[in-house]
């Protein structure tokens, strides 16, 4: 096959922020004249879950040709009946065995396995479109191997930008791949800015993240050392998995999205500002030199940012529930309390400190998540092994993803025995 028609060009201008320059340019992608074809890492997931809802009301415009998923098979063999793809991968030959007796009849599609499965199914031939939806430092080979293979890639996977955002760079702009924001915030900056983004940059005086604030908006500080798992996961406007119902609980979810937004748009951080709107109506801002409000607001649905992906450039209709404003009667938005929820301030410190500190940020974060969410960690333990895991990484230089992973590795390790003295 030969590539998708597609074109990123980075932006001339000299940027000397730690973000680099950005992904989103001058971007388009023409229409291939026939139905897309999609290859989705996360499958069973709460996006790819979504994701097949959207594909699934444009059967005529949508061909599925890879699903990956973990360890749900149950879940994975009811997509794979129901879309036939050529093509799946699960994490383990054991579960592969297992995917394979709960196919129906006469389906026999190649199953992949483990992360290099997850890389030949983001890179195969047969895709136009990757959307890369595992969670965590988990997506980020996937994800390059679908960038370096230049394909369209709808990235809801915020953590391959946190883990090595050059290098995802480096590789677009020599495949020619398109990446299309699927995370809400930068779906809503994208689509301010109409698509084609950064032609329109140097009128950006600053953009704006909206947050809702998570569960614990109002919470006091002493009620935020009693949280448990079961209330951080009850998010009260988004629907989604655990971790970043935790990342929301926490602020760190939008932590990541500031340094998401640094690297896509190449601002410095100074530029990107974060305010707290708990109807999650008003997706995000852009703030433009004449004062101009730019907002995307739409349902709290996270179909509308996927189905943005998948037609672009086109739109798709889509039955999300309607906002009715009157109903809402109104939209209210205050600043963060950052000094109880110092995950934000903590993001924002790792991405002035360089890129490897994003990486200890990301991977003390996976790792005090998942042990709060095993109760072997407070809630406010959170940031503190955040903390403990910046201040003790000096710094080094990632020049491959070998390297970043092999530091994701480290760090996880310091973070578990930093937990176990505790
Ligand atoms: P989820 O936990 O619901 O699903 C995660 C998916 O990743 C599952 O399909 C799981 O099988 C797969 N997975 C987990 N570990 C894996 C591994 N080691 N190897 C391969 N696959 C693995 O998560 P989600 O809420 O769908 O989030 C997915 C990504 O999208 C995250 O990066 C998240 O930050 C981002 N995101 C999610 C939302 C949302 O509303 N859910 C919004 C914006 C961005
Ligand atoms: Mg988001």
């Amino acid at each position: 096959m030969t590539p998708t028609p597609a074109v990123l060009s980075v932006p001339a201008r000299p940027v000397s922020d730690p973000c680099g320059p950005g992904y989103i340019s001058s971007l388009t992608v023409a229409d291939a004249g026939r139905p897309r074809r999609l290859v989705l890492l996360g499958a069973t997931g709460s996006i790819g879950v979504s994701t097949l809802k959207v594909a699934a009301e444009h059967p005529e415009s949508y061909r599925i040709v890879g699903l990956a998923g973990a360890v749900n098979v149950t879940l994975l063999a009811e997509q794979a009946a129901a879309f036939r793809p050529p093509v799946l991968a699960v994490l383990t030959g054991e579960r592969a065995a297992a995917l394979a007796r709960l196919l129906p009849a006469g389906y026999r599609p190649d199953i992949l396995v483990g992360p290099a499965g997850y890389a030949a199914m983001a890179a195969m031939a047969e895709a136009d479109l990757v959307v890369s939806a595992i969670v965590g430092a988990a997506g980020l080979l996937p994800t390059l191997a679908a960038v370096a293979a230049g394909k369209i890639v709808a990235l809801a996977n915020k953590e391959s930008l946190v883990l090595a955002g050059d290098l995802i760079r480096t590789a677009a702009a020599g495949s020619g791949a398109v990446i299309l924001p699927v995370d809400s915030e930068h779906n809503a900056l994208f689509q301010a800015l109409g698509g084609a983004a950064l032609p329109d940059l140097p009128l950006v005086e600053r953009l704006v993240l909206t947050a809702s604030g998570g569960p614990f908006r109002a919470t006091s500080r002493a009620g935020l050392e009693a949280v448990t798992p079961a209330m951080a996961l009850n998010h009260p406007n988004w629907s989604m998995g655990p971790k970043i119902s935790v990342d929301s609980a926490t602020l760190m979810n939008k932590g990541l999205e500031v340094i998401e937004a640094c690297r896509l748009y190449g601002l410095p951080v100074a530029q990107v500002d974060v305010v707290v709107h708990p109807q999650s109506i008003v997706h995000s801002l852009v703030q433009l030199h004449d004062g101009s409000l730019l907002a995307h607001l739409g349902p709290p649905d996270m179909r509308v940012a996927i189905a943005y992906c998948l037609g672009y450039p086109r739109r798709l209709s889509l039955s999300v529930p309607r906002v009715d404003l009157v109903k809402l009667a109104s939209l209210t938005f205050e600043a963060p309390r950052e000094e109880d929820f110092p995950c934000l301030g903590l993001a924002r410190q790792a991405l002035g400190s360089g890129a490897s500190h994003t990486v200890a940020l990301n991977a003390a974060n996976e790792v005090a998540v998942d042990l709060f969410l095993k109760e072997r960690l407070a809630f406010m333990d959170i940031p503190a092994a955040i903390a403990a895991a910046l201040d003790a990484h000096s710094g080094e230089t990632l020049a491959d993803a070998d390297a970043v992973m092999d530091l994701d590795v480290r760090v996880r390790r310091e973070v578990a025995d930093w937990a176990r003295a505790r």
